[in-house]
């Protein structure tokens, strides 16, 4: 027999849920796409916030292990504009409350939390669909198919499979690309890089461009390039992104009047790189009228532009959703999306915005003008 509850998606959002699910004896299975846990640039810190992502990690007993894996000493963060000039710098001395864990640590801790069966992998769902006796069929990409769920939940991302049931809403693309490359500790210039970019993360900002370098646990820097490009500049470019060139075809064409100790983050990074066109979902793409048998969490409800709350927001929905199935019970699980709807309709749009609000600061023609001037009201103390 079919457990009553398909989660769509392997991600914080939906490992969080099943977690919960699972401490509470509700039966599930999780359908990935990806083929094993291990997927090669899904690095990336991030800062687990204490009013959510902690909460959701207390409550579904976690917060022990991720305490003995998150950096919560000696964080750094500093922003400059292009000449290297210091726009704000701040180094947290004793324990922060934003402690910061590398995703795929996240992502291990979760999956070790859940029995390794309920985790279908290479699992691609192409679409869902509502069967005749109202139960849910999932398909997948595969030609294969599960059927018999009482609900579906998406938590499969930017381009979820499960929305089109709930919303006719597609991602727009923001204008921005990140590219990520890196910068490893055995690289010959880290030593370097490491004098400025420091232990945390470190931002030039400046006319709509901007270099980010971030550290990982085991000491190297995610570097990320924020660029205005056409939305398929991938697709086009693919030869270029992988060419030897490429940093310095970077570095004359978007950067040629930056100061060498951002523009050293480009020119030394390892490579490859990886290109992440960012999308948002309209502001009206929330709130939907419920649908029976399927709802969505995370960044399938309400992508947004990378702000750093998405993680915290995903496992937050996946958490609030199963407080609300316990509560309802598998018999009350159309009331339990309901409730949990009405609760994540807000926080969804507030989350979409604060996206839209960090691209206009990040990334705006004058910046770091709007950027400075947000951190001249945060407070100088810890
Ligand atoms: C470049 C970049 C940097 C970011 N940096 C940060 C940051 O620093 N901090 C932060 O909080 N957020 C960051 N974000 C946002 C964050 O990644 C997301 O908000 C968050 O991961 C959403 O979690 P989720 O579980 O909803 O979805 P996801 O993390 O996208 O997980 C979805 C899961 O579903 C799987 N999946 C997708 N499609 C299918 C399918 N058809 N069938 C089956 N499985 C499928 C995927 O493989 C994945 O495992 C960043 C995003 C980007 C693009």
């Amino acid at each position: 027999m079919q457990p009553p509850i398909a989660i769509l998606g392997a991600g914080p959002g939906g490992l969080a849920l099943a977690r919960m699910l699972e401490i509470n004896n509700i039966d599930y299975i999780v359908f990935e796409r990806d083929e094993t846990p291990i997927a090669i640039f899904t690095g990336g810190s991030l800062d687990i916030h204490a009013d959510d992502g902690q909460l959701v990690l207390k409550e579904a007993g976690l917060l022990e292990k991720f305490k003995a894996l998150a950096r919560y000493d000696g964080q750094e963060f500093k922003s400059v504009d292009k000449d290297a000039k210091v726009i704000w710098h701040k180094k947290f001395s004793g324990q922060t409350d934003r402690p910061e864990i590398d995703r795929p640590q996240l992502r291990q801790m979760l999956l070790d939390s859940v029995p390794k069966e309920k985790i279908r992998w290479d699992c691609k769902v192409e679409s869902v669909e509502k069967q005749v006796d109202g139960l849910m069929t999932v398909r997948f990409a595969n030609g294969k198919q599960e059927s018999g769920f009482k609900l579906v939940v998406g938590a499969d991302g930017a381009w979820s499979k499960a929305r089109a049931l709930l919303t006719p809403a597609k991602p727009t693309f923001t204008g921005l690309y990140y590219l990520q490359t890196t910068i490893l500790p055995t690289n010959p210039h880290y030593a370097h890089i490491r004098s400025f970019a420091g232990s945390g993360s470190y931002t030039s900002l400046s006319s709509g461009n901007a270099i980010i370098a971030q550290q990982v646990s085991n000491g190297a820097y995610n570097i990320y390039i924020g660029l205005r490009l056409p939305e398929h500049w991938t697709k086009t470019n693919a030869e270029l992104i992988r060419s030897p060139g490429f940093r310095q075809y970077l570095i004359q064409t978007y950067f040629s009047d930056w100061s060498e100790e951002p523009l050293s983050l480009i020119r030394h990074s390892d490579g490859p790189f990886h290109s992440w066109p960012l999308y948002s979902l309209p502001l009206d793409a929330l709130p939907w009228t419920s649908v029976e048998g399927v709802t969505l969490i995370g960044d399938a409800a309400h992508l947004a532009a990378p702000n750093g709350e998405g993680v915290n927001c995903a496992m937050f929905d996946g958490y609030r959703l199963a407080r609300e199935i316990i509560r309802c019970g598998v018999e009350g699980l159309d009331e339990a999306v309901r409730c949990y709807e009405e609760d994540m309709f807000p926080r969804g749009k507030d989350s979409i915005q604060k996206g839209i609000d960090f691209v206009d600061m990040f990334f705006a023609a004058d910046a770091p003008r709007a950027f400075r001037e947000w951190t001249e009201q945060i407070p100088s103390s810890d």
